[in-house]
């Protein structure tokens, strides 16, 4: 939470960043002292530590190197998510200059991750925004929902997925989510795990379920193509390393039970 000005020494990992895009030294993420990548003199704090490396942020855009995290989707978890925290707090920082409330500028607190107003009579203190998604993977007997979303590249099949909304409980999120994308409802919904999903600043909630009742139909906004399939026909699925896969594979093992 406390920035420091770099003396060029400093060792470790360096997401450099806007926010949203991270610079890449030769498609890796840069590792080792900061004047090895002209980071003397820049603001930098530290975000946590990798092994023995702590992982820097540095607020920064550069006019060519410059990546979407997805990326790194590769990289080991630990680190990824790191990578993730220190994109999401220099979007938090850049996007939240300025008080609300009373305009005045605003200063990263030294004790927590919030900006603080120092305007007397305002005292505003702002947290990262973080929005909860929920990620589904629904079953019936020995098939499995997979669903061909619109906003995906390629011809991959995957869960629903979609974020909370106000005022709803996480548990409604994940029926009415369904309910929208595909027409049918669902039973036994079962928290699963998490995952934080900087794109920009997403966490998100993952869940198993049950087939209930009703027929396919597809809001066709946002899904191509939905369908039941068992563990011999399955489509193309999204990468190992992402929550949705996982849920995939542990619903395929149900399936194979079932059989
Ligand atoms: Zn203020």
């Amino acid at each position: 939470m406390i920035s420091q000005i770099l003396n060029g020494h400093e060792q470790g990992f360096w997401v450099i960043t806007d926010g949203s895009q991270i610079w890449l030294n030769q498609g890796e993420l840069p590792h080792g002292k900061a004047h090895e990548f002209n980071l003397t003199n820049c603001e930098a704090f530290v975000v946590g530590e990798y092994g023995t490396s702590p992982v820097w942020l540095v607020t920064q855009t550069r006019s060519s190197g410059m990546y979407s995290p997805r990326q790194l989707l590769d990289t080991d978890i630990e680190l990824f998510q790191l990578i993730g925290k220190a994109v999401q707090l220099s979007e938090f920082h850049t996007s939240h200059r300025f008080c609300g409330y009373c305009s005045t500028i605003m200063h990263p607190s030294r004790t927590e991750w919030a900006m603080l107003c120092h305007n007397k009579a305002c005292r505003q203190r702002y947290y990262p925004q973080i929005a909860p998604s929920i990620i589904v993977a629904i079953r019936r007997e020995d098939k499995i929902l997979l669903a061909k979303h619109t906003k995906h590249r390629n011809d991959i099949y995957t869960v629903l997925a979609g974020f909370v909304e106000v005022g709803e409980r996480v548990e409604q999120a994940v029926s009415r989510e369904v309910k929208e994308e595909c027409g049918i409802e669902i039973k036994n919904i079962r928290y699963v795990s998490s995952q934080p999903w900087p794109f920009p600043h997403s966490l998100m909630l993952a869940f198993m379920a049950d087939y209930a009742q009703g027929e396919i139909l597809c809001d066709t906004k946002e899904i191509l193509h939905a369908d039941w399939y068992d563990t011999h026909s399955l489509p193309n699925l999204p990468p190992y390393g992402t929550i949705a896969r996982r849920l995939i594979e542990d619903t395929l093992v149900l399936c194979r039970n079932d059989n």
